[in-house]
């Protein structure tokens, strides 16, 4: 027998004196190193806020992986003031500055603070939305923000949801409630148990040229294979081409191949265009097929009272992505799924003993992890959306929206009148593609336009981002900041030219 000690001594690390022990764990001995440690975050953010005045340092791939190659993880720093100071030259002063109106590329919002006063305190007090007695109140008012996120959308009493960790994440949910149904209806066959069924190879999803990549990640990791996408034409806005997909689906058919689901894209990425949901819908319904809605970049025309009608339809998906942390002002991540039916989620369920075990009444003890698809411990985002609209609003949110909506409108006019630009489309949102094209010039346009976007990212003076059309290389914009004034725009196009004539 051993003998059980009174207390457990600290283990002998010599450098570790007794008054050093435990002052970096979160507790309530350690309020004071807390509020340091914080203020000395906040004070370096607050400097890269003041001090940042172009999106970008410039610094090359290779300078950066060197730079964060030498840290020595085994050798511990000794106070806050020389982290900070080390996470400032290997992160922060290089970072993107998405808040910056020259930063013009990807689907990166800036955020809004009462936003980032909630990550604050989600980080500290750690909750994890699985179950009730891991987040008691982030169960409900996670809850609630779905509810008004389906109330937004126009679904009825019996919609659901859930936060996700992105719009990927929720688009696969989509999918696999989709292939899952479709296979429980026609086959009485549950694929949650026995896997694919023989005819899973001839399972067709339909979603236009423009859809999110993520569509096919999807296919693929459900055991369909990027083959059981169907990419149809689009129109002359880029938008799903809905004679194209009658056709295609008779066509799929028509090969004995069998159609399960269509995506329809509310805002694709590249041109910002809301796919026809009425008529979409009504194909689905005739097809008998599952109609998801990928909004992850159109969800923000639910706050805008100008512009929400180009999303009229949408409820009649029987599932819609939204991603808050493209079009809400929302820090990353912050996403959601949310399906017309609660019901249709319980093909998801899988009761863990431990967790959620299967006897317990869900109605009094709720749990969010019923109906998470690979999340188990999951981060309290809600928080951040839920104090954005209680101090911001939604009237507010609504108008940054239009904001951006109407310089992006503006911005493709000067595109359009300018003989030196080539722009492909008009957009409902504040995506443009277009190019430099002095006329008569040039014969390597995509070489020069995609040079034209690399040098002024490696000057660091403006990001924009690029995309391919028909195998052509075009330059992009994403409007996605409200403070982005028409002068910011016609900054950037005169500094496109400056750099493509140069580079002539
Ligand atoms: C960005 C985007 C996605 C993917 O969302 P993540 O949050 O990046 O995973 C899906 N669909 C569309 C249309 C998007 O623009």
């Amino acid at each position: 027998m051993h003998a059980i000690p009174n207390t457990i001594a600290p283990p002998p690390l010599a450098e570790v004196s007794n008054n050093k022990l435990f002052k970096d764990i979160f507790y309530e001995g350690t309020a004071d190193e807390y509020n340091q440690a914080i203020e000395q975050a906040r004070v370096a953010v607050t400097d890269f806020l003041q001090q940042t005045s172009q999106p970008f340092s410039g610094i090359r791939p290779a300078t950066m992986k060197a730079a964060v190659g030498a840290i020595d993880l085994e050798e511990p720093l000794k106070d806050y003031q020389s982290l900070i100071s080390e996470v400032d030259d290997l992160y922060i002063r290089h970072a993107t500055a998405f808040h910056l109106p020259q930063y013009i590329a990807h689907l990166n919002c800036p955020v809004v603070i009462p936003a980032l006063a909630a990550d604050v305190i989600i980080s500290a007090i750690n909750s994890s939305q699985d179950t009730y007695d891991q987040s008691a109140g982030g169960t409900f008012i996670e809850r609630r923000l779905i509810e008004w996120t389906c109330q937004e959308i126009g679904y009825g009493m019996d919609a659901d949801g859930i936060f996700t960790a992105g719009g990927s994440q929720s688009n696969l949910m989509g999918l696999l409630l989709a292939r899952d149904h479709f296979a429980a209806r026609t086959y009485g066959y549950s694929i949650k148990y026995d896997g694919l069924p023989p005819q899973a190879n001839r399972f067709r999803i339909f979603v236009s040229e423009q859809a999110h990549f993520s569509n096919q990640k999807s296919a693929s990791l459900m055991g369909l294979g990027e083959q059981a996408i169907v990419k149809v034409a689009v129109d002359h806005r880029f938008r799903l081409d809905t004679d194209a997909l009658k056709k295609a689906v008779e066509a799929e058919l028509q090969q004995g191949n069998i159609p399960i689901a269509i995506v329809a894209t509310a805002g694709t990425t590249d041109f910002g265009n809301i796919d026809p949901l009425q008529e979409i819908s009504a194909i689905a319904t005739h097809y008998g097929l599952w109609m998801h809605v990928d909004a992850a970049y159109g969800c923000g025309l639910l706050l805008s009272s100008r512009h929400r009608h180009l999303l009229d339809g949408i409820s009649l998906a029987d599932s819609v992505t939204v991603d808050y942390h493209k079009s809400f002002f929302q820090p990353i991540s912050s996403s959601a799924f949310l399906v017309k039916e609660a019901a249709s989620l319980n093909i998801i369920k899988h009761h863990a003993d431990y967790l959620n075990p299967e006897e317990q009444d869900y109605e009094e003890l709720p749990a969010q992890i019923n109906k998470s698809i690979t999340q188990s411990t999951r981060r309290f985002d809600a928080l951040k959306l839920w104090c954005t609209l209680r101090l911001t609003g939604k009237r507010k949110l609504g108008l940054y929206t239009d904001m951006m909506i109407d310089t992006a409108a503006a911005t493709a006019a000067l595109l359009q009148q300018d003989p030196d630009f080539e722009l492909l489309s008009g957009s409902d949102l504040g995506v443009l593609v277009f190019r430099f094209n002095p006329t008569g010039v040039v014969k390597e346009l995509s070489a020069l336009n995609l040079s034209i976007k690399q040098s002024l990212f490696f000057d660091g003076t403006y990001i924009l981002a690029g995309t391919k059309v028909n195998g052509q290389f075009y330059l992009k914009f994403t409007i996605l900041n409200p403070l982005t004034t028409l002068s910011h725009i016609r900054e950037i196009l005169s500094a496109i030219k400056m750099k493509g004539n140069s580079l002539l």
